[in-house]
């Protein structure tokens, strides 16, 4: 399985899914940069769940709010109180790690082990120091369960500490009126301070949702496992309001929902897991995750958080302003709603996580070799609708006049598919590296095509090739890249 991620890791670099940031200079930990592949694949993405939210949900709408946000915003919501990391460090390696990191790679240990109870216990007392904020405790437990640093190998630890995940900088052009500003750490917050504004200009009615793809940063303790946990990121959040009482019934709702969206994506339902949350934030009164079975073990990729009024009701006193929605339908003893302060079922997923499971679940390196010859092939078999390239365009010789009618094909189905024109190398070596980046359909261009107008479509799954006329292209691309 590491061996299998690594392999992913590094096909993700060849062919310009994912560089390191800055690598040139040695590069930035925990950030990285999509290539030409990876900015489509993740466009797709976004696409795939612009559509199901927004689209797909007339009382959905989505909107791009600022990175920037007033800082009394992230006081109301909490974070700059409480969004902490409890950190450790090793004072011989000097190596800072997350407290609970370092107990749970410990409980992870002791389940391999089979010492469940052993796992059990430790998973208890750790939920536990962590809702209390036990500090000290967290330490007893990683000195009671005799845990060493991967790095040096010793247990000189220091106190835990508390770490803010923000990021600040200042605002203002003069540093003697600088404000302190934050680097949204969710996208959420600039969904709750718009709810008015949306629900008045768009006049939603309660349930609504609002959604927003965008950028957030952390400055995670400690980063690792490729593009799974990253100081800059980017989020997929929906936030829904309901009636108070209503709360638990949309957040099953959306559970299902959102394992579906997932799942129709066809990924071996097995993969996927609900991790109901113990240990809630401080805002919520239910959550779970959508855990994915990564080659690392399953981790969350999606939290359901059903956030109560939390949220709006710090807002309306932060502000001062009214964050309340005036419900004029009837209830069933026949009176109105009335004025109220909505609750929050969100829906939050991490681009990039789902990015890397999508990449993980396509990767196969498929054995193809018959009795007479070894044979290989890496192939990406990625949702047609999520493929970056949807057809390579190959004309089989350079002359002739296959390139030009090659191009002439290309030009009929451009504006609506990302293509790929290719005309070196042979057509087995081209095939192979269109398998390598996922593309669904490759089609060739021959002498034929000059005299009846009809190419080959070769299939990346089934490898198998078909003759169609060229008139029927855009149809047959078309219906197995839509959604
Ligand atoms: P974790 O426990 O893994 O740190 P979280 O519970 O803090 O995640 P949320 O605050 O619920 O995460 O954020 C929602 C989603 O955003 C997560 O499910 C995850 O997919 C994504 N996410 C959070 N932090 C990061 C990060 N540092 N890098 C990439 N994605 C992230």
């Amino acid at each position: 399985n590491d061996e299998q991620f690594k392999n992913v890791i590094s096909h993700a670099k060849e062919y310009g899914f994912v560089f390191q940031s800055s690598e040139i200079y040695d590069g930035l930990s925990a950030v990285y940069d999509y290539g030409q592949l990876g900015a489509e694949l993740k466009n797709n993405i976004k696409t795939y769940w612009w559509k199901a939210m927004v689209q797909m949900h007339e009382n959905i709408v989505g909107i791009d709010s600022a990175i920037f946000m007033h800082p009394k915003i992230w006081k109301a919501s909490g974070h700059v109180d409480g969004f902490n990391d409890p950190m450790i460090d090793n004072k011989d390696s000097k190596k800072r790690y997350r407290a609970d990191q370092l107990l749970e790679d410990r409980i992870e240990k002791y389940r391999k082990d089979g010492k469940t109870d052993k796992a059990e216990d430790l998973q208890t007392a750790m939920d536990d120091a962590l809702k209390a904020e036990d500090l000290p405790q967290l330490k007893s437990l990683i000195e009671a369960h005799d845990i060493a640093c991967p790095v040096s190998g010793t247990k000189n630890w220091t106190d835990v500490r508390q770490f803010n995940l923000m990021f600040s900088t200042q605002f203002g052009a003069m540093s003697e009126d600088a404000e302190v500003v934050y680097l949204r750490p969710e996208t959420a917050q600039g969904i709750f301070v718009n709810f008015l504004n949306v629900q008045k200009s768009g006049r939603m009615k309660i349930p609504f949702g609002i959604a927003q793809i965008g950028k957030a940063f952390r400055n995670e303790v400690i980063a690792r496992q490729f593009i799974m946990r990253m100081r800059e990121f980017e989020q997929m959040e929906m936030q829904f309001f309901v009636r108070p009482g209503e709360d638990g019934k949309w957040f099953e709702y959306w559970k299902e929902a959102r394992l579906k969206w997932h799942q129709a994506l066809g990924t071996d339902p097995a993969r996927y897991r609900f991790h109901d949350h113990v240990k809630l934030a401080h805002y919520a009164n239910a959550a779970t995750d959508i855990e994915f079975e990564f080659p690392f073990g399953f981790k969350e990729v999606e939290g359901i958080h059903s956030r109560t009024d939390f949220d709006l009701g710090q807002h309306q006193e932060f502000s001062g302003k009214k964050m309340q929605y005036f419900d004029s339908e009837l209830n069933e003893e026949g009176k109105p709603y009335g004025n109220y302060v909505p609750y929050v079922i969100e829906t939050s997923i991490g681009l990039d996580r789902m990015f890397l499971l999508t990449l993980i679940n396509a990767f196969e390196e498929q054995d193809l070799s018959t009795e007479d010859k070894q044979d290989s092939r890496t192939v990406l078999r990625l949702h047609p609708a999520l493929a970056p390239v949807k057809a390579a365009i190959l004309p089989l010789t350079k002359k002739d006049g296959l390139p030009e009618k090659a191009r002439a094909i290309m030009d009929t189905l451009k504006f609506d598919h990302n293509l790929i024109y290719e005309e070196k190398d042979s057509i087995g070596k081209r095939y192979r590296r269109q398998d390598a980046i996922g593309t669904p359909f490759c089609i060739t261009i021959d002498h034929q095509s000059l005299e009846d107008d009809s190419v080959t479509i070769r299939h990346r799954d089934s490898m198998e090739q078909e003759r169609v006329a060229i008139a029927d292209l855009e149809r047959i691309i078309g219906n197995k890249v839509s959604w």
